[in-house]
């Protein structure tokens, strides 16, 4: 068996496993070694109940000590029983919705039981506890195990299983590192780093896995770019636009005036576009910045010399803010734009009028998702590109964009700070313009961290300022409850039930979360700008960009799931009018590094300094990553999160040019590029 042999010759892979691995696009045996896991589970060592850490996973070893109970209500049961540890001390456990489970809990029997532990009044409760023999236990006490993404016919323990048999294979991926740029850098060596992203001996030995495998991926990534040409040339400007009176005239027409930040960034633009070269620019502003007028004047200047435009957005909700937002700014001030919204979902007939009045020219400005650009849309004479709030427009597809014929001026507006040299990567040649301003009206936000015995008291301080004709956000990290088995997560559904209970009918509170339909989520999110709800609960599908200048509180509940530039982003949603905002970051978490994290928020409203201090708060210790630009997907690495390993591919790449040549690439899936 080698690298390339199929999954089948794995020992304990049959039809009915190979067709899931399929479904899993794993088909070699070096796919299976590149099927990272999606999390790790680290098995506590024993405890007991004098010593349970309330609010997190705990394994004790214990007797049932009473018959288990079904409490049943409104279609719903509970099953509990109690567990009594070495000293006699007691706990209860809990089951939810599986009633069959009672018959299981034979009183006077010894298991060991792991789940999470409430704070708890007189008797902690452990939810949905895991059982286990104690002799299985302790083969797997203090380890950490793989937990992989699944799907139908195969479990994470047999993808465990079939890695396992195959991962010394590992060992044809060849050294090239020397030991000691191995040592300076925190690397494992190549082929144990396979090993130990998946069956890591702790999680210091992770951390250097991970940081080796990410190295590895970058580097294939910036290989292909330093071997392209597409990024080395400027493509020559052949028709320049002249500058036009409309572009003064709307800025003019403005009720307040201009940053100074944006009219430079306008003024750059305006440059590139009468220039000589193509534009290949990128906006970075802090969020609230005000980069969408930027935009604005970018496609006005285009389509007032009659060409066409494009405004991409990440998501549907923001591609129809775009849309409402700049047709308001067409009506109000007479703009010679005429924008049209195009997006995935449209029905047949509204996409094939669109479409047409694309290929024709009678649309102008064409905004919608990423979708856009998938699907053959023909454009009469597209000449401006912008991507707002995101990296996937890169390299690749400037270039299938040339491929068919087109190659217009490409601007990119995003949030996130990054290095000059990364953006030069991500993006090719890339000229820069920060917006480092803020607009004059702004209030700094006022922060807070509080555990959720606070939570009443937000309720009323929100209650506060919704009687003073402001709106809020309260952001969850899950849908539903069945979403995770940690049940000190709250999640919108639960939210929303217990906001209504709070306030009754005078508070209107709407739910806004992934899995709706996109219709809907767009008439939640229209209806809460105008008004209609006073609080909207949501998970982060609200995240970037979407602008309600009258919302002035963002809670944020379990904000240690969430990743410090998340968090930043989605405080920016609020303070964009000109009354004083507000951010309650609500966490129960023990954990010193979160800890750490939420006082960086707390402290600073500056994304370019929480971006630096998030950089050095990551290391050892921290089991899953929170994923937070979704930039570029490489198997591991985050071109953010990981920014600090992407220097030192560039650093360190003309030194190890000539000793990669026969190197294995090691990024296998790297479709969005
Ligand atoms: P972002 O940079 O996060 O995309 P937006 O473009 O959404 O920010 O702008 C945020 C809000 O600020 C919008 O309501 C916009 O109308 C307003 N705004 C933009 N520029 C200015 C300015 N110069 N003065 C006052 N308000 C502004
Ligand atoms: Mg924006």
């Amino acid at each position: 068996m080698n690298l390339d042999s199929s999954i089948i010759n794995v020992k304990g892979v049959g039809e009915k496993s190979l067709l899931a691995y399929e479904r899993l696009n794993l088909h070699t045996v070096n796919d299976l070694i590149h099927y990272y896991p999606r999390t790790y589970e680290k098995f506590e060592t024993l405890t007991d109940v004098k010593h349970f850490i309330p609010m997190e996973r705990n394994a004790v070893y214990g007797v049932i000590a009473s018959n288990a109970r079904i409490i049943r209500f409104s279609g719903r049961s509970i099953v509990t029983a109690y567990v009594k540890d070495k000293n006699g001390d007691a706990f209860e456990i809990r089951f939810f919705n599986a009633p069959y489970i009672a018959k299981a809990l034979k009183k006077d029997t010894f298991k060991v039981f792991r789940g999470f532990v409430s704070t708890n009044k007189a008797v902690y409760q452990m939810s949905q506890p895991q059982i286990y023999d104690l002799k299985d236990y302790e083969k797997i006490e203090g380890t950490i195990g793989p937990v992989y993404s699944v799907t139908k016919d195969i479990t994470s323990s047999k993808i465990a299983k079939s890695v396992k048999e195959v991962i010394g294979l590992s060992k044809y991926y060849e050294e090239y590192l020397s030991a000691k740029e191995m040592d300076v850098n925190s690397f494992l060596n190549i082929s144990d780093s396979f090993f130990s992203i998946h069956f890591p001996k702790s999680e210091n030995d992770l951390y250097k896995a991970r940081r080796r495998l990410i190295f590895e991926e970058f580097l294939d990534f910036y290989h292909g770019f330093k071997s392209s040409d597409v990024n080395n040339v400027k493509p020559l400007n052949e028709k320049p636009f002249m500058e036009v009176a409309e572009c003064e005239r709307f800025k003019e027409s403005l009720p307040f005036e201009l940053t100074n930040a944006q009219k430079n960034a306008i003024k750059d633009i305006f440059e590139d576009m009468t220039g000589k070269y193509l534009m290949n620019r990128l906006v970075q502003g802090d969020v609230g910045s005000g980069k969408t007028l930027v935009a604005v004047e970018a496609l006005l200047l285009c389509a007032a010399n009659n060409s066409q435009g494009a405004l991409m957005a990440p998501t549907e909700v923001l591609a129809v803010q775009h849309f409402n937002n700049i047709k308001a700014m067409c009506d109000k001030y007479g703009l010679c734009i005429k924008p049209v919204l195009l997006y995935g979902k449209l029905s047949a007939k509204s996409k094939r009028e669109a479409y047409a009045g694309i290929q024709s020219g009678e649309y102008n400005v064409v905004i919608g998702t990423h979708a856009l650009f998938q699907e053959n849309v023909e454009f009469k004479d597209l000449k401006l590109v912008i991507t707002d709030e995101q990296h996937r427009f890169g390299v690749n597809q400037r270039e299938s964009l040339r491929d068919k014929g087109m190659s217009p001026h490409i601007l990119v507006m995003s949030a996130t700070p990054i290095p000059r040299t990364l953006a030069m990567v991500m993006y090719g040649n890339v000229d820069i313009s920060i917006m480092d301003e803020l607009p004059k009206n702004r209030i700094p936000i006022q922060n807070c961290v509080v555990n959720s015995g606070y939570n009443k008291k937000s309720f009323d301080f929100i209650k506060k300022e919704i009687d003073a004709g402001h709106q809020a956000y309260v952001i969850c990290p899950m849908i539903d409850e069945s979403e995770e088995d940690d049940l000190n997560l709250k999640d919108v559904g639960t939210m929303t039930e217990e906001l209504k209970a709070y306030y009754g009918d005078s508070i209107r509170v709407a739910t806004l979360h992934g899995k709706l339909k996109s219709a809907e989520k767009e008439r939640i999110m229209e209806d809460f700008k105008d008004r209609k709800y006073d609080i909207l609960v949501s998970t982060t599908v609200i995240e970037v960009g979407v602008d309600v200048p009258n919302a002035t509180v963002m809670m944020i509940v379990n904000a240690e799931r969430f990743g410090l530039s998340q968090l930043h982003q989605l405080r920016g949603r609020v303070g964009r009018g000109d009354a004083q905002s507000y951010c309650i970051l609500v966490s129960d978490t023990k954990n010193e590094q979160s800890l750490k994290r939420l006082k960086v928020l707390n402290e600073t409203n500056d994304g370019f300094e929480i971006a630096r201090q998030d950089i050095k708060l990551r290391g050892p210790g921290e089991l899953t990553g929170v994923r937070q630009s979704g930039a570029l997907s490489f198997g591991l690495g985050d071109i953010m999160e990981d920014s600090d390993i992407f220097m030192l591919v560039i650093e360190m790449y003309d030194h190890i040019k000539d000793r990669i040549t026969n190197r294995t690439p090691c990024l296998i899936d790297f479709r969005s590029i």
